[in-house]
């Protein structure tokens, strides 16, 4: 098959989790099989090399097990953004909405300057919550987005649409 069945074949369903009603997609069954984990970090890190981005951030926790290999691959460097309250250095920090409270992300403000390319790296874009506040923080790091690349969009949460405004024209792709 191709190498978008092969990826939809190793990603499970789990409904109700991590509570009732949702559907989790999980990827660990992709993980643990080479050939979907290589097939996965080559196409994302043909995505960098194709937007021409000279940096990549991954977003915990998922961010950075997909993000590492694919800046390994790519020759760029791997910036983690976190949740808040684990980067020791001085940090830039962005806060934004869950469905219920709020939420707040960080990156080391060093690690991003302005004449930076970024690429965003994460499994699913879900709300986009969480790849919006990202964007703010490299907006507000003076670098510039070169795009966010997924795995797996869940189209019906309206992600796309919320992170139009922040994305100014530059690609989202969902493998
Ligand atoms: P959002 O901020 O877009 O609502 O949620 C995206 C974040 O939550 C991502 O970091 C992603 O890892 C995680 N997430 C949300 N839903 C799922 C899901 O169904 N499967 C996985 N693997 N991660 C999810």
């Amino acid at each position: 098959g191709s190498p978008r069945e092969l990826l939809l074949s190793r990603i499970r369903d789990v409904p109700d989790y991590p509570k009732p009603g949702v559907l989790f997609k999980d990827i660990t069954p992709l993980l643990a099989d080479p050939a979907a984990f290589t097939a996965l970090t080559g196409a994302l890190a043909d995505l960098c090399t194709r937007h021409q981005a000279t940096k990549i951030v991954g977003l915990e926790a998922r961010g950075f097990i997909l993000g590492a290999p694919v800046a390994v691959r790519a020759g760029l460097g791997f910036i983690p953004v976190r949740k808040a309250g684990k980067l020791p250095g001085a940090t830039l920090s962005q806060a934004y909405e869950l469905e219920y409270g709020t939420a707040e992300i960080e990156v080391h403000a060093e690690d991003l300057v302005e004449g930076d390319r970024v690429m965003v790296i994460d499994d699913v874009l879900a709300t986009g919550g969480t790849a919006e506040a990202s964007l703010e923080l490299i907006r507000r790091s003076g670098a510039d987005v070169a795009g966010v690349s997924v795995l797996m969009e869940i189209g019906f949460l309206g992600g796309r649409a919320r992170l139009q405004a922040a994305l100014r024209g530059a690609p989202l792709e969902a493998l």
